[in-house]
Order: C-alpha cells, then structure tokens, then sequence
C-alpha cells in the first residue's frame, strides 16, 4: 500500500476466498500493528483511517508556511522497544531508525555530561562506568542512585507489578533519594518517558523504564531517532486495503455483537471481526450504554486522565546544537534534537506539559530562545529565525498509580461485546503511553482477534507478541527475575 487511499476491498492472491475479514478503525500505530499482523496470518483487513495520512499521533503534517514536512512532534524510541522495532522491520524501514549510544545531558550552566554503555559489556555493568563518573550529580547523590537501582533489579518484574498502585515518589523516598535527583536524574529520564512528573507515577512503570531500559540489557538504553519525518516510515504500509480520509461514524452491532461499521457516507461495511483503534475519548462514544454496561471495559474509561506534550520546531540564524539531542537536567524544555546537518534547525518538547496550555506562543518561543542561548555558550549570539509550536492536549494518558484498572483488555470479557477488539496504547499492553505500548497493543489485539477466528484461518501463526530483551547474566545475578 503506497500513501493512496484503496477504494476497494481486495483480497490477497495468498489468501483463501472465505478468509475471514476484520475492519480495523485508525491507522495510528496501534492500528497498523494490528493490520499488519492478522495479514500476515492471512486475514483479510481493512484499514479505515479518518486523516488523509498514517500514523496518527506519531505522524507528520506540512507545515503551511515553509511547504516543509514536520513532525507533530519528536519521536523516541529506546532499544528495548522491541515490538516497535519489529513493526518497523515488518514495514521495512528498519534502516530509517538512527541510533545514539551516548544520551547527551546538559546543565543549566552548559556543562554537558554524557551516559553511555561500555560495547560488550552486559548489563548493569555496560553503564557502571558511565554511571559513576556521572559529574552532574555529587558522589553522595551517585551513591544513592546506585542502591536504588540496585533496589530496582532486585524487585525483578515480579517486584515491580506488585507496585501498580504505590507512587516513585513514595518509593523514592522510602528509598532515601534526596530531592536534588528527582531535578538531576529521575526528571530528565522519566517525564519524557512517561509523560508525567517522575513523582507523581506509578512505581510499576517508572521502575520499568529504569529495568528495561538501563538494568536489563546492554542495547535496552540505545536511542533510537527516525531520520526522515514519521510519515514517511509508512508510506509503503503493506496492507493491501488501506482506506484514508475515510472517518467511522457508527459501530454496526446486532444480537450477536459487533457485525460492522457506518461510514460518514452512510456506507456500511461488514466484518467477522472489528478492531478499534482509536483512542478511547471516540471509543465510548461509539458504544451505547446498554451495551457498555455488559461489557467492562468500558467502565472506566472516562477515568483515564489526558497529559498534554508540547514539541517546538526551531530555526535559527546558526547552528546551535552539536550532539544529535540533548537533555536539559533544568527546563523550560526538557529535550532538544538536531533536525538538520548544521544543528540550525531544532525541535524542542515539553512533556507533561499542563501548564504550557495556555501560554501564549510568542512567549513560548521567546523562553525557549532564552534557554538555549544561556546553555550554549557558542549559541549566545543566536536568533531564533522562526519557530512553530505544537500543543497535543490528549497526548497521553497519565500513567498515575492504580491507572491499570481504568485500561481495557483487547479481548472481550466473557458475555461482553462479542467481535468487538481494542487497540489502542491506552488499553493494557504492560507498557505506558508510547509508540511501543500501541504496537504491542495492537500485535495483543490481532492475536486476540486471531484466536477468535481460529477455526477460519487454520494453521496460520496466532502469535505476533515479541519478547523483551532477555535479562542478562550479571543482572540476573544481582535478583532481576
Ligand atoms: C506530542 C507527542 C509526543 C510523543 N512522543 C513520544 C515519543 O517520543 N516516544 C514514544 O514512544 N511515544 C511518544 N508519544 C506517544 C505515541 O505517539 C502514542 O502512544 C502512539 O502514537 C499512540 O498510537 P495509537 O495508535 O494508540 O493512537 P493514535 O495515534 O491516536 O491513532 C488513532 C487513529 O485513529 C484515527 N481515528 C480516530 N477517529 C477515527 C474515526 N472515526 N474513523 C477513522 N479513524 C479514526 C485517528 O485519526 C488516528 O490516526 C508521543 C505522543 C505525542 C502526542
């Protein structure tokens, strides 16, 4: 499928004329995942998608002023993704993916210091090094991150799960981390990666990213940067019935669960099976009461709390990024990525970004200006040419202590809506808000849907979930189970 909307169904010549047909609704990554997979067990999918292009909330638009193709904001992926990669890899794109071995953080006096792993070294002990030579933080803060990444492996993903409902805050301080590396270390990794203040998180997943992407593996902490716009890894998405600008109005359901769905057309098209892939504001809308009260997961959807992610696109009069990124340990914005040779062009985000809402962006850009002339000394100089600002405010659900109980499963209970799947990376992948949460969210739903259809698709795999990267042996030695 290239970047053009597939007006007609059209079966695959490998797949049988009987072959069950599922109707996937969005064409975000979590939608993608799902289509890509059940093709590959001969399914035949149709992907609706309401936007003229993929990739819904990782995705690019053409900025109207320059002509240029940007990203609503910049994507990051880490090394331990593993169902993204191989969802980048089923589309091709795999060499599209740049990776960063250093993660290049920088002070508010412009000191710059860099977190990187010792090649061949497993891990903890590829980053031990790095980690304690780690000058932005005193020797005593260096000793309190180490017992309490020490805490971290010993707790093993077992530990972990069992802290769904405590916050880091708490168990950072019932871990004696002092304040000062909440600002320095835990802020600069985890609100990026969790779209929440590091505090404020569930322990569960905050401990998660420390496990899989520092403690676990040797290549879980590697960034990952596309080097084109997000666009274009899909634009030969290979789904061969791939319906753009085509916007679902209604679920069609009968007796017997969901049987279809109405376009805003009025055409109707029928399925064995539908997937919703949207986010979950549309998903309860499409469900009627009577239904959702049967079906539980849809009761507490509405709790789920939206964080909002501001990204700004920059250009300046000349280069002012050297590194590929960088991670301000002091804001306003907590990452900068180079998006051209020079380092002239650069995109900035905040995230857990609430009380940028209402900012007016003049005076967004004018602190952002501020903040990256005082940490880069040879930028001090620099204009800011042009910028333009991005608010998502839903980007991401919060992903608070207890937040496990108000996501969904992708499968329906028993006696729920019979037929009726969920993609989506607010429903329950393990993982928080993140290109990788949706894509294993969709890989669960189509195997989901693939179990369900089992007596029709026959011995085609039903198993699309990839593992973790394995724990190595110096951290299994040190309690990561
Ligand atoms: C600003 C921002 C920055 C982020 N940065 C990162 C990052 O650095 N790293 C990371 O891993 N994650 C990041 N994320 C999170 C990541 O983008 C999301 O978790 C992921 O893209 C969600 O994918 P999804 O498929 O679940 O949902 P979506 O991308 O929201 O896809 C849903 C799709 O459904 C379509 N749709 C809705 N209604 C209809 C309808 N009626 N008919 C047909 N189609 C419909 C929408 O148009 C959309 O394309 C970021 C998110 C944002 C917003």
């Amino acid at each position: 499928m290239t970047a053009v909307a597939a007006e007609t169904f059209m079966a695959s010549p490998s797949r049988a004329d009987n072959a069950p047909r599922v109707i996937v609704v969005g064409g975000g990554l979590a939608g993608m995942a799902t289509a890509v997979a059940l093709e590959s067990a001969g399914v035949g999918v149709t992907l609706l998608e309401a936007r003229r292009g993929l990739g819904g909330r990782a995705s690019s638009f053409e900025d109207p002023q320059s002509g240029e193709t940007l990203d609503n904001c910049q994507h990051v992926l880490l090394g331990c993704c593993t169902n993204l990669l191989d969802f980048y890899r089923r589309l091709g794109v795999s060499h599209l993916i740049h990776y960063e071995r250093t993660v290049h953080f920088v002070g508010p006096d412009g000191r710059h210091y860099g977190l990187s792993g010792i090649r061949g070294l497993p891990a903890p002990l590829h980053l031990g090094p790095s980690m304690a030579g780690f000058a932005a933080l005193t020797l005593g803060e260096r000793v309190a991150v180490s017992r309490a990444m020490l805490a971290m492996l010993r707790l093993g993903k077992a530990g972990r799960l069992a802290l769904a409902d405590v916050s880091f805050g708490q168990w950072l301080d019932e871990h004696y981390q002092p304040p000062t590396l909440v600002e320095k270390l835990y802020d600069p990794i985890l609100v990026g990666s969790l779209n929440e203040q590091c505090r404020d998180a569930s322990a569960t997943y905050a401990i998660q990213v420390f496990q899989d992407a520092m403690l676990a593996h040797a290549s879980g902490y590697v960034i990952g940067l596309p080097a084109c716009p997000l666009g274009e890894l899909y634009a030969k998405f290979p789904c061969r019935d791939v319906r753009l600008g085509t916007r679902v109005s209604a679920i069609r359901f009968t007796d017997s669960g969901a049987s279809g769905v109405e376009l805003t057309g009025g055409e109707v098209l029928e399925a064995n099976a539908v997937v919703l892939a949207t986010n979950h504001h549309a998903v309860r809308r499409w469900v009627p009461d009577e239904l959702a009260r049967r079906d539980a997961r849809f009761a507490r959807l509405d709790e789920l709390e939206s964080v909002p992610i501001l990204g700004a696109h920059l250009w300046f009069d000349r280069p002012v990024l050297t590194d590929s990124h960088a991670a301000f340990l002091r804001g306003p914005l907590q990452w900068l990525f180079k998006k051209d040779a020079e380092g002239k062009a650069v995109h900035g985000v905040i995230s857990a970004a609430r009380e940028w809402v209402d900012v007016p962006r003049e005076e967004a850009l004018g602190r952002f200006e501020q903040q990256i002339r005082s940490v880069f000394p040879h930028a001090r100089d620099a204009k800011l040419l042009r910028g333009v600002t991005v608010i998502e405010k839903r980007a991401t659900f919060s992903p608070k202590p207890g937040v496990d109980r108000l996501r969904p499963a992708q499968a329906p209970p028993a006696g729920g809506i019979a037929n009726l799947f969920l993609a989506g990376d607010y429903t329950l992948s393990g993982w928080p808000a993140t290109m990788e949460g949706a894509v294993r969210s969709g890989y669960l739903a189509a195997e989901a849907v693939a179990h369900a259809l089992q007596s029709r698709i026959g011995k085609a795999s039903r198993s699309f979930l990839v593992p973790d990267l394995p724990v190595q042996w110096p951290a299994r030695l040190l309690g990561h189970g």
